[in-house]
């Protein structure tokens, strides 16, 4: 038992804690979990220390051997620094999961698409007889797949800047760096402390392993070979256009049986195919693969064509940069709804991608009248009381032949619980349009 008579403290009551609690107790560890939160609850059998309690929290040095931190705590704040302060080592969840681990991964990160190029990638692993499970930021910790004890072939493993922060020897065979553009300043002081924290991910590669990243992005991807990728005309080793994927100028296959749609999608679809490449696979097995990957919820979803129009909810875009994607993956005039909490985001650079394609804004939330200021003088900018007076509002600007698009360019938690949640009152008030 490798770590026997020794007491962690988890810091976290959800998913991540829960899976390091269960990998630290499978190796012989005594575990407390601990969570300020008001609202967390008591994790399995497990000795849990919960909201007041935790806060009033003092940490003796040698009560603890190590503390495991999860992902949505910052380890500068006050919870893990009295740990920290009292010297006991700090380490991140996925770190620890990734040391007791020898199963292959593939690490993919971004400010957009990591959800969506994980599913592919273990879709694809699976469709190619390969055993794969998307996991990390995305479904099961990576400390509940290691906990679980089932053997994966590749692991597809969405890694956030968050998780990144706090590893130390982390390397992953192939490391994707989708792109990278401004997000999460109400976490970060700046954009370079967000990207540094992301470019971590290279940190610990070797010549033997490949990252696989944005053809244009200025990160350096460190010993390890780099392959690059591009559906925007950008040169690259693999690249889109027209319907079919090339690689170095050699067409390897066509678009034409998948259901993903825009070329940010089919950049997605090019990173997940090298990463397939990295161990092997067959090019056209793969795209076979995808073929029955279906377009995730909230992620440019046409929800319904009603009167010639197409309404789409693309609820996902929480930053620019995915609004941006969303704009440019459209060939119809646009009615946009956009707008929710304030990230502390500049949207002025939004001003020329909506000229000419978007007909009119419907804004929303907390940053409805910022936005009307920033581009009231180049189209119609109304403001909305709630969803439903949006997709009013909306399809009242709207001509025959427009899409009307949900898609807020920031995070929701001004009006909802989460994207999806305000995703699904989209859907409502368009259902209940007639
Ligand atoms: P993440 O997990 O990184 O948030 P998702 O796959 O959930 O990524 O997509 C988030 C948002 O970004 C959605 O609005 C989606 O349409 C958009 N998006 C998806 N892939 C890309 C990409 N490669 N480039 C830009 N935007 C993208």
């Amino acid at each position: 038992m490798r770590f026997a008579s020794q007491h962690f403290a988890i810091l976290g009551a959800g998913r991540s804690g829960l899976g390091a609690a269960r990998l630290a107790r499978l190796h012989g560890a005594e575990v407390t979990i601990f969570d300020e939160g008001d609202k967390a609850k008591q994790v399995e059998d497990f000795r849990c220390v919960l909201g007041q309690p935790a806060r009033d929290l003092v940490v003796k040095l040698g009560d603890f051997d190590k503390v495991i931190i999860s992902p949505g705590l910052d380890e500068h704040w006050p919870l893990p620094k009295k740990f920290t302060d009292a010297g006991v080592p700090l380490v991140g969840e996925t770190e620890f999961a990734f040391q007791l681990t020898d199963m292959a991964l593939a690490a993919i990160t971004g400010t957009n698409g990591k959800s969506t190029c994980t599913e592919l990638i273990a879709t694809l692993f699976n469709g190619c007889g390969m055993k794969s499970v998307p996991c990390g930021n995305h479904g099961m910790s990576l400390s509940e797949v290691v906990a679980s004890g089932v053997h994966y072939d590749v692991l597809a493993l969405e890694i956030s800047s968050f998780q990144l922060e706090t590893i130390r020897d982390f390397r992953a065979r192939a490391s994707l760096w989708l792109n990278f553009a401004p997000d999460h300043l109400d976490r970060y002081p700046d954009m370079e402390s967000y990207y540094k924290a992301k470019a971590r991910i290279f940190e610990n590669v070797t010549a033997d392993d490949i990252a696989i990243v944005r053809a244009g992005e200025s990160v350096s991807s460190g010993a390890a070979q780099r392959w690059t990728f591009s559906a925007y005309g950008a040169e690259a080793d693999y690249t889109y256009r027209d319907g079919a994927f090339y690689h170095h100028g050699e067409k390897i296959g066509s678009a034409r049986g998948l259901k993903l749609r825009g070329k940010h999608n089919m950049e997605n679809v090019l990173a997940a195919l090298m990463t397939g490449r990295v161990y092997g696979l067959q090019f056209a097995d793969m795209l076979k693969a995808m073929e029955s990957y279906e377009p995730p919820r909230h992620r440019c979803e046409l929800v319904r064509t009603l009167h010639d129009r197409e309404y789409i909810n693309d609820s996902k875009a929480t930053n620019l940069h995915a609004l941006e994607a969303c704009l440019r993956s459209q060939e119809r005039p646009i009615v946009l709804i956009a707008g929710g909490k304030d990230k502390e985001l500049d949207y002025s650079p939004l001003r020329s991608e909506l000229n000419g394609q978007v007909r009119a804004m419907v804004l929303i939330g907390e940053i409805a009248q910022q936005l009307k200021q920033t581009f009231g003088d180049l189209l119609p900018c109304q403001c909305a009381t709630d969803m439903a007076d949006a997709v009013q509002q909306a399809t009242a600007l709207s001509q025959p032949g427009d899409a009307i698009i949900l898609s807020p360019g920031t995070s929701s938690f001004d009006m909802y619980t989460g994207y999806a949640q305000r995703g699904e009152v989209f859907r409502e008030a368009v259902a209940a349009l007639n």
